[in-house]
């Protein structure tokens, strides 16, 4: 048996799955560990393999309660089969990935790839240098890869990993919890559709602003202008959680970033006064 990088991209899917012989797995692996390409192509693959991890687990437990309730479906049957199709996935994603928009298709496509490596070696580097690329553009997740980088960004902001508090300020700066550290912060949610809770914010800046402990942050969702007639900073929300603030609440940080109090600018407004003179 000669393992080449066309048979090892031809059995992905067969040594991630780990249905290899013994034999074969050995000079495979012996393979990708002495070839660059290959390598890397490997790497590329294990980037996803969280989001495969997961899968399977919860397959095998889903498997598991099926044979638990006393199906006669064989577990491990029923998680290859689902296992197979998701790694057969998880490899279009790298070929995918792989394939740089800009160059042409015959480039890049997976049939062409053994013929570029039994190629002379001058052709060598570029496939390397896209290679390089592309395994980096794997590594966040396969969500984020199939997008751009901006839009990923964007996009991650949203997720369970959003921050809790990120915004940037009308100059563009961004801003974060740790900008805070040492102040007793409070941030106001902007309700556009409740006068009131501007005013409000505007009221408490006005008493407690200028007292050097103090920090006040208004956070608009939606890059509305600044409400009339106030003076606090304004900021724009980037996708962070503000602690599950909605429009119109506040939260009152300590200065080591705990949460002291939180509520509704209108209906606790009495209760965060009275907070801000105990501080
Ligand atoms: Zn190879």
């Amino acid at each position: 048996m000669t393992v080449d990088c066309q048979w090892i991209e031809k059995n992905l899917e067969a040594l991630f799955c780990d249905t290899l012989s013994p034999e074969q797995n050995r000079i495979a692996r012996a393979h990708i560990e002495s070839c660059d390409s290959c390598g890397k192509e490997v790497a590329a693959l294990k980037a996803i393999d969280p989001l495969v991890k997961r899968y399977f687990q919860s397959e095998l437990d889903r498997a598991l309660r099926v044979r638990v309730a006393g199906r006669r479906l064989p577990a491990s049957r029923f998680l290859g089969l689902g296992s197979a199709a998701l790694v057969a996935a998880s490899v279009l994603l790298v070929f995918a990935l792989r394939t740089p928009p800009q160059r042409p298709a015959t480039a890049a496509s997976s049939s062409v790839q053994g013929t570029t490596e039994s190629q002379s070696s001058e052709a060598t580097p570029v496939v390397k240098s896209t290679d390089a690329v592309n395994v980096e553009r794997a590594k966040p997740d396969a969500s984020a890869s199939v997008e751009p980088p901006q839009t990923a960004r964007a996009a991650a902001a949203t997720n369970e990993n959003a921050p809790q508090f990120l915004v940037t300020d009308p100059a563009g700066y961004s801003r974060t919890l740790s900008d805070y550290r040492g102040y007793v912060l409070v941030i106001g949610v902007l309700n556009v559709r409740q006068a009131d809770s501007a005013s409000n914010l505007e009221r408490l800046y006005k008493a407690f602003g200028s007292n050097p402990k103090f920090r006040f942050v208004a956070v608009s969702l939606d890059r509305q202008p600044r409400p009339a007639e106030t003076t606090f900073p304004v900021t724009y929300n980037e996708g962070s959680t503000l602690f599950g603030a909605k429009p119109g609440d506040f939260v009152l940080l300590d200065q080591t970033g705990s949460i002291q109090l939180r509520g509704s600018l209108v209906k606790d407004y009495d209760s965060l006064f009275k907070r801000l003179q105990e501080n």
